[in-house]
């Protein structure tokens, strides 16, 4: 990956370890050769850095989609709450003005197309075949499931579905993402390709 790029991420606020987002970028710069890429989840616009990159390289964009407003998790009084994210004027959570200066600082203005929507609401109204999706939104059961059903059916085949936050233990993390995971797995549509810590990188059949 880009020097400059890799730097940029590593200086990004969010969570994804180095050796996660050099994963994810290698499946971006694969999968760019089917089609755009697109992640759910993008708070501040760490990992949209590692696909960004990708995109470019493989010649296409990400569509990096987020309401902006938090995760439960992220929500006062929750384990990952961050109070620089909040809005003085509102107190709600918004992500979007530190994404922007993310990928500004990064360059990648030209590869990474920001959505702000809720996912599910803007997967009924989607119509593009994907080379990658990266799953890393919510991650109550529910809210991961319903990102999984909305969009992996747009993972054209050959196309990678990427989720994050795979904890097979459960005392490593929430057993969401890893149950949600597992589904893909066991629905025959998509077969294991890697996993490098709790990112797990699947193909469509
Ligand atoms: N990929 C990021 C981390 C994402 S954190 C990184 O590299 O650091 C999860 C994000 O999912 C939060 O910003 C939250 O606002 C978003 N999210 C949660 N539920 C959502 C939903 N239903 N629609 C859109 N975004 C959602
Ligand atoms: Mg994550």
């Amino acid at each position: 990956m880009d020097a400059h790029l890799l730097d940029a991420a590593r200086a990004a606020e969010g969570f994804m370890p180095d050796d996660e987002g050099l994963a994810l970028h290698a499946a971006g710069v694969e999968a760019a050769a089917v089609g755009p890429l697109l992640e759910i989840g993008t708070y501040c616009g760490k990992s949209a850095i590692y696909l960004g990159a990708a995109a470019r390289t493989g010649g296409t964009v990400v569509f990096t989609v987020d309401h902006h407003r938090g995760s439960e998790e992220n929500q006062a009084g929750w384990e990952h709450h961050d109070t620089r994210l909040v809005d003085p004027r509102t107190g709600r959570m918004d992500t979007l003005p530190f994404f922007r200066r993310t990928i500004e600082a990064a360059g990648l203005e030209d590869v990474v197309v920001a959505v702000v929507a809720d996912s599910p609401t803007l997967a009924r109204y989607w119509a593009t075949p994907l080379g990658l999706c990266f799953i890393d939104g919510g991650h109550a059961y529910d809210v991961a499931r319903a990102d999984y059903e909305a969009w992996s059916p747009f993972v054209a085949p050959g196309g990678l579905l990427v989720f994050h936050d795979v904890f097979e233990d459960p005392e490593a993390g929430g057993q969401a993402p890893f149950l949600v995971w597992q589904g893909a797995v066991d629905s025959g549509r998509f077969t294991p390709v890697s996993a490098t810590g709790s990112l797990r990188v699947l193909r469509r059949v």
